[in-house]
């Protein structure tokens, strides 16, 4: 694979070179590390959005009706669905959804479904490398979609500027959310289908919930839209473009990044050297009959291994 032309092609913007690029992402090709320090250099631009949510909460409609919004003001826009539980998505995710489907053919909006199926360190490490691709292929915003409210998925949405959080009435509660740990991660809450009963009693919930958690800088709003018509969703773009100025004005932005940077070259790091050690016990197959013979102890046995390290790759 001709790397360097990929690259290009990515800062370029074009689209296949975008798509296939992402491909490389999923399938934690050797040549990841090229293309990220291609590309490095032109990332930090586009501001990033999480849309996280239990499944059929309305999350694709708002990303829509987001795109909608954005395409109107002619910025460029990125959907990126992952899936964080999956290795495979089967486009099931948003490629069949109508609503995306009308702004497939739009060039200011580039649809991406995403699966891990062979990156190190899982979507957690995957996404933000996805994310800055299309940070780099010049898109101002990129909404990043994910499925469910597990653990994955909220990582996933810690790692946008702007996590926004979505309910719906009948869909899960704000206790379920609150134990996936979901609340202190968001910077924005939706209750969509306003339009359905019970959207007042999500948003009292909601609130109470808030109410009881920790005192933050920011104070996260809580908005109700009705995404299938469009209502709210001029207040959410307000409200993602209002804890925007409040990142930049307040640090935020800058420690937001420099933390998930470290996280993220820690995880890095820590996959490197988890595979190193696979690979050394590979080549010191008496290390397990030691131990099971108690000629050394399992604190000697990673001693060993450490030392052998160095002498690999
Ligand atoms: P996701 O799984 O969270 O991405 O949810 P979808 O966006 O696919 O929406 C699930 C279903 O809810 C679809 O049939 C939507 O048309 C519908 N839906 C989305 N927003 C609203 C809304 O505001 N009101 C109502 N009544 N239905 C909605």
């Amino acid at each position: 694979m001709d790397v360097e032309a990929l690259v290009e092609g990515v800062l370029a913007g074009e689209r296949r070179a975008v798509a296939r690029a992402i491909s490389l992402v999923e399938d934690g090709r050797p040549e990841l590390a090229e293309l990220s320090a291609g590309i490095y250099g032109a990332t930090g631009r586009a501001a990033t959005m999480g849309l996280t949510g239990a499944p059929g909460v309305g999350k694709s409609t708002i990303a829509a009706a987001v795109v909608g919004l954005a395409r109107g003001l002619e910025h460029r826009v990125a959907v990126l669905a992952v899936d964080p539980t999956s290795p495979y998505t089967g486009g099931a995710l948003l490629g069949d959804r109508v609503r995306m489907q009308e702004h497939a053919t739009d060039p200011g909006v580039f649809i991406r479904s995403m699966a891990t199926r062979g990156h190190l360190g899982g979507m957690a490490l995957a996404a933000p490398e996805a994310v800055r691709v299309l940070d780099a292929a010049g898109y101002d915003h990129v909404l990043v979609e994910t499925v469910g409210v597990g653990q994955a998925e909220v990582d996933v949405a810690a790692a946008t500027d702007t996590a926004v959080v979505v309910l719906a009435p009948g869909m899960g509660d704000a206790v379920q959310m609150a134990k996936a740990g979901i609340l202190e991660v968001a910077d924005i809450f939706v209750v969509n289908k306003a339009d359905k009963e019970g959207a007042g009693d999500v948003m009292r919930g909601l609130r109470q919930m808030l109410h009881l958690g920790a005192v933050r800088d920011w104070d996260p709003p809580v908005l109700l839209t009705t995404a299938s018509d469009g209502a709210g969703i001029d207040d959410l773009w307000e409200a993602v473009q209002a804890h925007r100025a409040w990142l930049g004005t307040s640090g935020g932005l800058a420690a937001k990044r420099r933390a998930r940077l470290l996280r993220e070259v820690e995880s890095l790091a820590a996959e490197r050297f988890r595979e190193r050690a696979t690979s050394a016990l590979e080549r010191d197959p008496g290390l397990i009959e030691d131990l099971l013979d108690r000629r050394i102890d399992p604190y000697g046995a990673a001693s060993r291994l450490g030392s052998l390290q160095g002498e690999g790759r």
